[in-house]
Parts: structure tokens; sequence; C-alpha cells
């Protein structure tokens, strides 16, 4: 909750206003969710494994749903004050097709 509101505050202008901020450990399709109508943002657990700037990113994002409902070009024009917002998007991408690419064996000589 601290961060977002910092977040806000750097990137956002401070017009977001999250109520609250927490995680979550059932979002297994998406790594955040936002309700504007209470202005409440949820984060996957399976951030906390990740580096500082991508949860960042993923609360820059939902933080922006509070200003923009949808995935418009206003809604992108307010995420890519992020520095490292195209970098995280990056990161995510990968994270969840290695994800879903089975593990090399560990034994090779068979
Ligand atoms: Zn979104």
């Amino acid at each position: 909750m601290r961060r977002a509101v910092e977040l806000s505050d750097l990137y956002l202008g401070g017009l977001a206003q999250p109520e609250s901020v927490r995680w979550v450990s059932n979002q297994r399709t998406r790594w955040g969710s936002c309700t504007p109508g209470d202005r409440s943002i949820r984060l996957s657990e399976r951030l906390t494994r990740m580096p500082d700037w991508v949860v960042d990113y993923v609360l820059v994002h939902e933080l922006a749903h509070l200003l923009e409902p949808q995935h418009d070009d206003k809604f992108w024009a307010w995420v890519s004050h992020y520095p490292l917002a195209e970098k995280a998007k990056g990161y995510l991408i990968g994270w969840s097709d290695a994800s879903r690419v089975p593990h090399p064996p560990a034994d090779h000589s068979g």
C-alpha cells in the first residue's frame, strides 16, 4: 500500500488513490487485478519471487486502471510514465512462456 502511493505520486501525478492493496494466492492467470468501484488492488503472490521493478510495474498498471479502466491509448500513456514498463512487460511474458516449457531433464546421458 505504501509503495502503491509512492508509485502513484511518482508516475501518475498522485491521481490514482487506492483504498486497499493486498497479496492474493488465488490469482493464477493474472498478475494483478483492480476493482475501480472500491479502488482495491490485488497482486498475485507469484510476484513476490520477482524483482521489485517488476512488482512496481504491475502496481503502476493496476493503479492506472483507477484512472482508465480500459487498455486504451490513454491507459498506456499513463503506464509508460514508468520507465521500466516495456522491460517489465518483457520479463513477465518471458516468465509465462518459460513456465509452460517442460524443464530439461537433469540427466542427459540417457
Ligand atoms: Zn490491465
